[in-house]
């Protein structure tokens, strides 16, 4: 039996938390020399209630004029949302292809501009490396080993949201790109975790709460409780001790919505088919002010635990958001539209702390897991 401050109401509706989107949004038009659209829109009807300067009998023809000019102004376009891809050290040695892979979901949306940053000693590139070089990155060396490159140091603070294709084994960034990430998360920076990411860096404390729930890397009870949903639909946080981070042979599984009203999640199907992966379980970290949007059920038939195990989360670092995906093991696994639409939403979200890119219509249903070939980076 768990104490009863261990466990959590299932469903919990969602609470929007302390929203800094509009201003870090205007901050973003501002850097570009645009001005923020609620107030370029606006002017023409500003201006239509505006007496003073006009006698009466000429208001009819302002007015005509106002209306003319709504609807002869070009619309305002958002600004474009600055993403940076981070990676150069994982286990899975697609990652310079999926790396591409979602640079090219990512900007093909229309919604994200996206830029890369790779260590200078890779490791694990294999074959894909050359095929799926850094833009505008400089050479690099693939090693055997994973090696610390002491000139790793993105300025994060050029871009709305990071998102992390490290993975397992990752050796340590320089003490201050760590620092500099908290301080551009805590301050109101985006961040996401896609798969392995939850397996880097376990010793670094900020990390471990960015991500909420991370395995692998000697993750145990000492890093936190493990995290799942019962089958009476009741969270768990669980102290027991035990390795944190498994998973059984690659398969396809439904996520199923814990949190439908969130942002990230809402329109999208109570429960979804994600095409063949691996379904992480028995993740454990602090999973401070972390939310599970989805979990996955881990089934015994695949080596997995009975339990509804966390997929998507969102979790709270100051006042930066961060979206958590464990899904994206191969490129079969990023190619799934369940997979993208998440990632580019809750992208979206971790950068403005709002949704507004639609469901697509291949979007998976519970019995049809859906997958959009990736036919190569987009076109510059
Ligand atoms: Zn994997």
């Amino acid at each position: 039996m768990l104490p009863s401050a261990l466990t959590g109401a299932a469903r919990p509706s969602y609470t929007r938390p302390p929203d800094h989107s509009e201003s870090r949004s205007q901050r973003a038009l501002a850097h570009r020399g645009l001005a923020p659209r609620a107030t370029a829109l606006p002017r023409v009807g500003r201006a239509a209630t505006v007496p003073a300067p006009y006698p009466p009998m000429r208001a009819p023809l302002l007015a005509c004029l106002t209306l003319l000019a709504a609807v002869t102004a070009p619309a305002a376009t958002p600004a474009k949302l600055r993403v940076l891809i981070i990676d150069g050290q994982n286990n899975h040695t697609v990652w310079p292809k999926s790396t591409a892979m979602m640079k090219a979901y990512l900007e093909q949306s229309g919604r994200f501009e996206v830029a890369v940053a790779r260590t200078r000693f890779t490791w694990k590139g294999d074959k894909w490396l050359a095929q799926y070089p850094a833009p505008g990155g400089g050479p690099v060396q693939d090693l055997k080993e994973p090696q610390a490159d002491p000139d790793f140091a993105p300025d994060f603070s050029r871009h709305d949201v990071v998102i992390s294709n490290f993975g397992w084994k990752a050796a340590d960034w320089p003490a201050a790109t760590r620092q500099a990430l908290e301080d551009f998360v805590a301050r109101g920076g985006g961040f996401v975790s896609v798969h392995a990411a939850n397996n880097s860096f376990p010793n670094w404390p900020a990390y471990n709460r960015m991500i909420g729930l991370g395995g692998w890397g000697g993750r145990n009870e000492k890093d936190g409780p493990y995290v799942y949903y019962d089958d009476q639909g009741k969270l768990v946080r669980d102290p027991r001790p035990g390795p944190g981070g498994a998973h059984g042979p690659q398969h396809e599984f439904v996520l199923e919505a814990r949190v439908p009203d969130h942002p990230i999640l809402r329109g999208l199907p109570r429960r979804w088919r994600h095409p063949q992966d691996e379904c992480y379980d028995r993740l454990r970290g602090p999973a401070e002010g972390m939310t599970v949007l989805a979990t996955a059920f881990s089934s015994p038939e695949f080596k997995g635990t009975g339990r509804h195990e966390p997929a998507l989360m969102v979790i709270e670092f100051g006042r930066g958001r961060v979206f958590h995906t464990i899904l994206g093991h191969e490129d079969y696994s990023f190619e799934g539209v369940g997979f993208i639409t998440t990632l580019l939403r809750g992208t979206e979200w971790a950068a403005t702390g709002a949704v507004t890119l639609r469901v697509p219509p291949d979007f998976p249903t519970e019995t049809q897991a859906t997958r959009r070939p990736f036919a190569g980076p987009a076109a510059r």
